[in-house]
């Protein structure tokens, strides 16, 4: 558990919170909204979703029809609903080796790139060459056909593949500049196919094309490119407390997968967040909610940024808080996280208020892997919440059986009440005033291990 930050909005939070818990027992300002919440409702939203295996994998047609699922239960809680569609990218690892074949055999342990493209015809064989950094200038006039060395560092993996596609290489392999695999990104599908190396490796071959050898390299590359469309469902429940909304409250998860049933990461989040819908639909609140199943976070959060990317500047400036669920089903303790450690969240503070509260296992850290990341980092005081550990993450093992209907109702009970007391009445002044406005947000320049 972390200690509180922020000292003088938080001490406002918590003698509001605390001074209205002490005459309700419990945390909730207004009332025990949290009575309502069913952990058997969620269990059987998960149940819809997470039915077998590869249930929902991102632009599949499983994602759609979860899509549907949700935008059908939205809709019987009266929430306004909203289909946001856009293209995808999805890349495929399949396998990737590399052999010398002369001046010595030897195999090396290589990766593919995340969205390097196929070795052609299979396999290439090939004289590899000493590029450097890879900038323009260290491709040796012979580089047509070959295979391109390169090291890491200085610019980005995607800019040396294609300044070595652009001197004519047939590959690329980029060797890493400290011990350990490179693990990188080229962003977007490459022209052509590339590996990563380890640095020892690397200089090894260096090391031979330095001594005046002939290198000759065979290497696969087995990858594969979809293009197709994923989703957003957005479900609104305006304000209608007052004349005027005083903001909106994002309650956000994601609801693709991977190629596992989904059923913790995430049908769990998805779940809790329509059963949260439910009942507050049934409430007069002054701020609007936007629930949002976001589509292709798999694949890099697309879906979170799509729907930043649609927001006007207007409803940007609207959005007081986010709170992200991703993976509530599973573990012994809550993750209260923030992608920064030094976040200024009133929202992540506030959830551990309510845990103190409601007396449920905690801890607060950092975690930048999911959909929060975009809301945060645009400067939306934001909260992801999960329970860990989960053994059975992204394996054919994420199924219904391993759900455990306590966390679901607990979740159920945490976001319920925590955005039920932030929506009830205008929060005040302070609270708005938290909200760390740092850049009206524009385009996040996302580089996961880019250069
Ligand atoms: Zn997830």
């Amino acid at each position: 558990m972390r200690k509180l930050r922020n000292s003088r909005l938080l001490v406002l939070i918590l003698v509001f919170v605390l001074a209205t818990s002490i005459c309700t027992n419990a945390a909730p300002v207004h009332k025990d909204i949290f009575d309502n919440v069913s952990g058997e409702n969620i269990y059987e939203h998960i149940e819809a979703m997470a039915y077998e295996d590869d249930a929902r994998m991102t632009g599949t047609e499983g994602e759609e029809t979860a899509a549907d699922y949700i935008a059908e239960q939205m809709e019987s809680y009266g929430l306004d609903v909203e289909r946001q569609e856009f293209d995808i990218v999805s890349w495929f690892d399949g396998s990737a080796s590399l052999e010398m074949i002369s001046p010595e055999t030897k195999a090396f342990d290589v990766a593919n790139f995340q969205y390097s493209c196929s070795t052609p015809g299979g396999s290439i064989t090939a004289e590899v060459l000493d590029c450097g950094l890879g900038y323009p200038e260290d491709f040796p006039a012979d580089t047509a056909g070959k295979i391109a060395l390169i090291s890491r560092g200085e610019f980005t993996f995607a800019e040396k593949v294609q300044n070595a596609a652009n001197a004519g290489a047939a590959a690329a392999i980029i060797y890493n500049h400290s011990p350990g695999p490179v693990n990188g990104t080229l962003a977007n599908p490459s022209e052509i196919p590339a590996l990563e190396m380890l640095q020892d490796d690397g200089l090894y071959i260096i090391g031979l094309l330095g001594a005046g050898n002939t290198v000759s390299l065979s290497m696969i590359s087995e990858c594969s490119i979809d293009y197709g469309t994923s989703q957003n469902v957005i479900g609104t429940l305006y304000a209608n407390r007052g004349k005027k909304s005083h903001g909106t409250i994002v309650m956000g998860a994601h609801m693709d997968c991977v190629d596992s049933p989904g059923a913790n990461d995430n049908a769990s989040g998805v779940a809790a967040m329509l059963e949260s819908a439910r009942i507050l639909s049934e409430e007069k609140l002054a701020y609007n909610i936007e629930f949002a199943a976001f589509g292709a976070e798999e694949i890099g959060l697309v879906g979170s940024y799509q729907y930043l990317d649609n927001l006007s500047e207007e409803e940007f400036n609207d959005i007081v808080a986010m709170i992200n669920l991703d993976m509530v089903g599973v573990g012994e303790a809550i993750g209260v996280m923030t992608v920064e450690e030094d976040a200024n969240s009133f929202v992540a503070d506030l959830a551990e208020v309510y845990l103190d509260n409601f007396g449920y296992p905690y801890d607060r850290s950092t975690s930048s892997s999911s959909d929060h990341e975009g809301f945060e980092l645009s400067g939306i005081p934001s909260v992801f919440l999960d329970y860990h550990e989960d053994p059975y993450y992204h394996t054919d093992e994420d199924s219904l059986d391993k759900i455990d209907q306590n966390n679901l109702y607990r979740i159920g009970c945490l976001v319920t009440s925590m955005t039920y007391d932030m929506a009830k009445t205008p929060m005040p002044e302070s609270f708005n005033g938290i909200k760390a406005k740092v850049n009206k947000y524009k385009s996040i320049n996302k580089e996961f291990k880019a250069d």
